[in-house]
């Protein structure tokens, strides 16, 4: 079953994910939740009869003015050939340019400006006519006699001078979605197959360099360096010679260079246009190394003068600790409202974004098309999750956002392989069965899955936290995204709009809920974990788990050893007693003073080290005692300036059961990071 929703709640689907800053979702999203109006709304269109003649026919697609790339002008030739019903007098055929993100507007009045169309047929007595309905919205109404089976409509998009401007997005099957209401009665249907371009990168102009964020002395680690466009797609084509500043104790792993320098070092690389912007550097630690490693480089030639200049993001090397893995939980590909096509995505996640797990979780009932009524969309989710995954290397996994416009919004991610029939099923937010938190969480009772709520305080939904998360199956929370922070009122960096007092992810743990903390980028750009180039705001997850698999993974989110920030990489070791983040501690010793399962730690002390990409301005201690009363800001390290590593150590005894006590780390840039709860039970 293929839909297109009408105009006005396609309207809403353009602005209801993202960001205002996006620029395209300026129309204004009303300051109220729950949505019962776009449930009602969805419910309906699902209700519509379609004739037999809706959604008929065929559609091509040609360039042109050369082959699209993100963000310039071109010019397309569409071609519709009428099915075998035809398109009756009063009938429609609709051209929905990609409404994400940044494709003009087709308009047939203005010649000289963007997105100007033009609608031709050579069918006798076929009379046509064009009207913009809406964001990327063309109608072409059919008029005189009807279009019989096979006869065409030729629709030049970008027909002027100015042409029409491609999605500002680079991505693979970028569609333009053709609907067609065949027996005018102003339902319409898309057809089967609509047709597609692919959007090619722009110039390079701007160089990342990622290094894991912790390794053992002797490890080998990959740098890896990738150059993206403007709004950060990945894989420009660039030639230059890429020069990388080697601390002392890294070495380059080559047969002739294996060993680590007593001193800093300068070593050459030569970037090819093949390699599409990207180099995979193996490193080499040396036995003795320690402390924190910083890789700059700078990528000279073809690409840019003077050269893009880059340092990575931190490397702390030590013998001890988990090791810390980089994901980014929540994403969103073109088969809903977002960008690329999902295999896409996840090898952005690793190959541009250097991640070590990302998961593709499309809207169930948002968007073009529909997963929930679609099997084949949603298998092609699983497939490319099951495709990437790559167990001890990349960690792929498959999802979807039960995009519940009541309760709140929450993505399902599963951690088995899809193969599993259970993993398969797509429990819809629109679906009676499944529409509410406790629905939804009973049907995955006997799945490897967690959900996790996400813009949890204000726009574009606010949660419902009135029915408690279950441990098992809602361990942790994004508290960070694109859509900016749901931690509190006063969180740093960007906070989510429209926020509802008492609705914040501190009001939820202040009513006894237990929930870690992760970040997510809720991106629809199409870049996994490196949504806050294009954004004011992103969001990402690390994950301390020394097994780079879905079980590793699952393992520390169902414990909580985790922790977000809006995109910066910091890196936080954080223990209260010797307990990690996350730990449920027994209070009564805390309250005491007397906790401290771990020989050599002092009791009840906090130990905090923070390392960051940017300098660091303060560590902020978030606590509450115990049952009553609320969480706050309870105490503050100031760090000193200009550094980028911070550290604090503080005796805090006294709690009792029902306290918790979390971390905030915040560069003097608005980089944020917050720790995952000590709860004291
Ligand atoms: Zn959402
Ligand atoms: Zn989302």
């Amino acid at each position: 079953m293929r839909r297109l929703l009408l105009a006005g709640v396609l309207a809403l689907a353009a602005g209801a994910c993202v960001p205002r800053s996006d620029g395209l979702s300026e129309q204004d999203w009303p300051d109220r939740s729950p949505r019962h109006d776009v449930v009602e709304e969805l419910r309906a269109d699902l209700l519509r009869a379609r004739s037999a003649a809706d959604g008929g026919g065929t559609a091509t697609v040609a360039a042109l003015r050369g082959p699209a790339v993100a963000g310039s002008p071109g010019s397309w030739r569409i071609v519709y050939r009428a099915g075998p019903a035809g398109v009756a007098v009063g009938g429609t055929v609709h051209l929905q340019v990609s409404p994400f993100w940044g494709w003009s507007t087709p308009q047939t009045e203005r010649p000289e400006a963007l997105g100007y169309t033009t609608i031709e047929t050579a069918a006798a007595g076929v009379e046509l006519s064009a009207e913009t309905l809406d964001q990327q919205l063309l109608a072409v109404g059919v008029g005189g006699r009807p279009l019989a089976a096979g006869q065409e409509i030729v629709i030049t998009y970008g027909a002027g001078p100015a042409g029409a401007l491609a999605d500002r997005y680079a991505e693979r099957e970028s569609r333009f979605w053709i609907g067609v209401d065949g027996d005018g009665d102003g339902v319409r249907e898309l057809i089967g197959e609509s047709p597609a371009v692919d959007v090619l990168p722009g110039q390079p102009a701007r160089l990342l360099l990622h290094v894991p964020s912790t390794a053992r002395p002797g490890d080998r680690v990959e740098l890896n360096a990738a150059l993206v466009d403007a709004a950060g797609n990945g894989w420009p084509a660039a030639a230059g010679t890429l020069d990388l500043r080697l601390p002392a104790r890294v070495g380059l792993v080559d047969s002739r260079a294996d060993s680590a320098a007593e001193r800093e070092r300068i070593v050459s690389l030569a970037l090819a246009v093949e390699d599409r912007g990207r180099l995979v550097v193996p490193l080499r630690l040396s036995a003795e190394a320690g402390g924190v490693i910083r890789v700059r480089g700078r990528l000279m030639g073809a690409a840019a003068e003077p050269g893009f200049e880059a340092e990575s993001n931190p490397l702390v090397v030590s013998p001890a600790g988990r090791r810390i893995l980089w994901a980014d939980l929540q994403n969103h590909s073109g088969l809903s409202d977002g960008s690329a096509i999902p295999d896409d995505l996840l090898r952005y996640a690793r190959e541009v974004a250097a991640l070590d797990a990302a998961a593709v979780t499309d809207h169930d009932h948002w968007g073009m098309r529909f997963m929930d009524g679609e099997p084949s969309i949603w298998r092609r989710t699983l497939d490319a999750a099951d495709a990437r995954n790559e167990p001890g290397r990349f960690v792929a996994l498959a999802g979807y956002e039960w995009t519940n416009w009541v309760e709140g919004h929450r993505h399902v991610v599963f951690f088995e392989p899809s193969s599993g029939t259970a993993a398969g099923l797509l429990r819809s937010s629109i679906d009676e069965r499944y529409d509410e938190p406790r629905e939804l969480w009973a049907g995955l009772e006997d799945v490897r899955a967690l959900t996790f709520a996400h813009h949890s305080a204000g726009a574009p939904i606010a949660t419902d936290w009135s029915s408690p998360p279950p441990a098992e199956l809602e361990p942790v929370t994004e508290i960070v995204s694109v859509h900016g922070a749901s931690e509190a009122a006063d969180a740093p960096g960007t906070v989510v709009r429209n926020a509802l007092a008492g609705n914040f992810v501190r009001d939820a743990l202040d009513r006894g809920y237990r929930l870690g903390f992760v970040g997510s980028s809720d991106g629809h750009d199409g870049h996994p974990g490196l949504a806050h180039l294009a954004s004011p705001s992103g969001g990402v997850a690390a994950i301390l788990s020394d097994e780079v698999t879905r079980e590793g993974i699952y393992g520390a989110l169902l414990a909580r050893r985790a922790y977000a920030t809006n995109g910066p990489r910091i890196v936080i070791r954080a223990s209260y007693a010797g307990w990690p983040i996350g730990a449920d501690i027994p209070a009564a010793a805390a309250a005491a003073g007397t906790v401290g399962p771990i020989a050599g730690v002092p009791e009840a002390t906090l130990v905090v080290r923070a390392v960051a990409p940017g300098e660091i301005a303060r560590i902020e201690v978030v606590s509450r005692q115990g049952a009553s009363g609320k969480g706050a800001l309870t105490g503050e390290a100031l760090c000193g300036e200009g550094e980028r590593e911070c550290s604090l150590t503080v005796q805090l005894p006294g709690f009792q059961a029902g306290g918790y006590l979390y971390l905030r780390v915040i560069q003097r840039d608005g980089g944020a990071a917050w720790t995952s709860p000590f709860f004291f039970e």
